[in-house]
Parts: structure tokens; C-alpha cells; sequence
């Protein structure tokens, strides 16, 4: 009888275990997902965010990096420090209009355009290659570095860099001392991994050179090893 009833226990086990398994397979994400082709605000992925955390108007973010991150902003305010949103998720288009507009502008039309596209990238995705398309990925306070180098810049830069792992977040593009490739270092730059971390896997199995295109200059994203230094240049 005790061993029947061990066997039970262990079988529900085992089928709890193959439950949750199959759930996270199936949590699996859409190539267009992946890409940014998506239209957030008819998503139910997707939240509008708040007044309360930025000025911009329809911005939106993955629902629950926003759950996380307003327990991370609240537990900011109690010790004095604001975190505001200044972008979240960007779209394949929006990306696309950022990328179109630089293309053409006077300091990077002088150069030749394969490496036009490496100076561009120095701050800026390609669309189809943006963390900003999962709406996992928040830039804060100020696209600036110099920033978060003194008074309130530092006081929040110093308060994330201790405690936004808690609460999921990190930032991707460190320094580049220790060997990491693609962007610049951006202090204002913050992933929501727990799901971030899931897509970028994906982003590995699931998207190659042909699905990054649509836009000037696209035609030399292998050339510049875009998703090998750029996508994948992300803190180790
Ligand atoms: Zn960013």
C-alpha cells in the first residue's frame, strides 16, 4: 500500500515536471516577435506606461518588465531617487525611421556606406537587431554617459548598479575593457532578463542575415558581424 502510494506521488511528480517543461517550450517567441514586427498597443503582451514614469506619450513595455520594474522604481523613491523612462519599446519601424534618418545625415554621409553603418552603430540598432523591439529593454533619465557621472546621475546610476539585479534588470552595454564587442558603453540602458534572456536565445536559433532587411545599408549587416558582436555584445 506505502509503495503504492509512493508511486502515485512520484508519477504526479513527474507529470507536474513534464507539464512545466512543455509550458516553457511553448513559451517560445515568434520570429516577428523577435524582430520588433509588432504593433504594441493592440498586443496583450504589451502595457502602456504610466505618466507617473515618463513624459513620452504611448510608450509601452512587455507587461510583466513592467510589474518588476515598478516595484523597482518604488523602492527607488523611498530612498529619494527617480526613475524615469525616456524609451521602452521601439518597434522594427520606429528603429527603421531612427536608422533612416542618421543614414542620411551629414556626419555619416561622408562615410562609405559599409562602414557608414558601423558609425551608426556605435549608438544606434539596426532594426530587426534592437533589445528594444521585446519590450523588455528601458533607456533611463539621460542618453548621456556624462550623466551618471556626478550629483543625481550618479546617485541613480550607483542605486541601480546595486540593486536592479533584484529586481531583474541589468546593464547590457558595460564598458568595453573587458573584452565586450558591439555598442558603447550605455549607462542608461537596462534589460529585463528573466525574459530578455529567454529571447535572445531564441534570436539565436530562430533569426540569420535574411531576416534583416527592409532598410538602407542592410545589405552589409553580415559585413559588420551585426548579430555576432552586436546582438550578442551584451554584458557576459
Ligand atoms: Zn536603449
Amino acid at each position: 500500500m506505502i509503495q503504492k502510494k509512493q508511486y502515485i506521488k512520484r508519477s504526479a511528480l513527474l507529470l507536474a515536471f513534464f507539464i512545466v517543461t512543455a509550458m516553457a517550450a511553448a513559451q517560445a517567441f515568434t520570429k516577428d516577435q523577435l524582430l520588433g514586427k509588432i504593433t504594441p498597443a493592440k498586443d496583450t503582451n504589451f502595457i502602456l506606461i504610466s505618466a507617473k514614469y515618463t513624459d513620452k506619450k504611448n510608450i509601452y513595455l512587455n507587461k510583466e518588465a513592467y510589474q518588476a520594474f515598478e516595484k523597482m522604481a518604488a523602492a527607488a523613491a523611498k530612498e529619494g531617487i527617480q526613475i524615469k523612462i525616456i524609451s521602452a519599446t521601439r518597434t522594427f519601424d520606429a528603429q527603421k525611421t531612427i536608422w533612416e534618418k542618421k543614414w542620411v545625415r551629414a556626419d555619416y554621409v561622408k562615410f562609405p556606406e559599409e562602414q557608414r553603418v558601423k558609425e551608426i552603430m556605435k549608438y544606434s540598432s539596426m532594426p530587426g537587431t534592437s533589445r528594444h523591439h521585446w519590450g523588455t529593454d528601458i533607456d533611463i533619465n539621460s542618453l548621456e554617459n556624462s550623466y551618471f557621472d556626478k550629483a543625481e546621475g550618479k546617485k541613480l546610476y550607483d542605486w541601480m548598479v546595486k540593486n536592479a539585479a533584484q529586481f531583474g534588470f541589468y546593464q547590457t552595454y558595460t564598458s568595453k575593457k573587458d573584452g565586450r564587442t558591439g555598442y558603447e558603453e550605455e549607462k542608461w540602458h537596462w534589460s529585463y532578463m528573466p525574459i530578455a534572456g529567454p529571447m535572445l536565445t531564441e534570436y539565436q536559433k530562430m533569426i540569420t542575415y535574411s531576416d534583416i532587411s527592409g532598410f538602407s545599408g542592410s545589405q552589409f549587416a553580415a559585413f559588420n558581424k551585426v548579430i555576432e558582436e552586436y546582438v550578442l555584445g551584451i554584458l557576459k
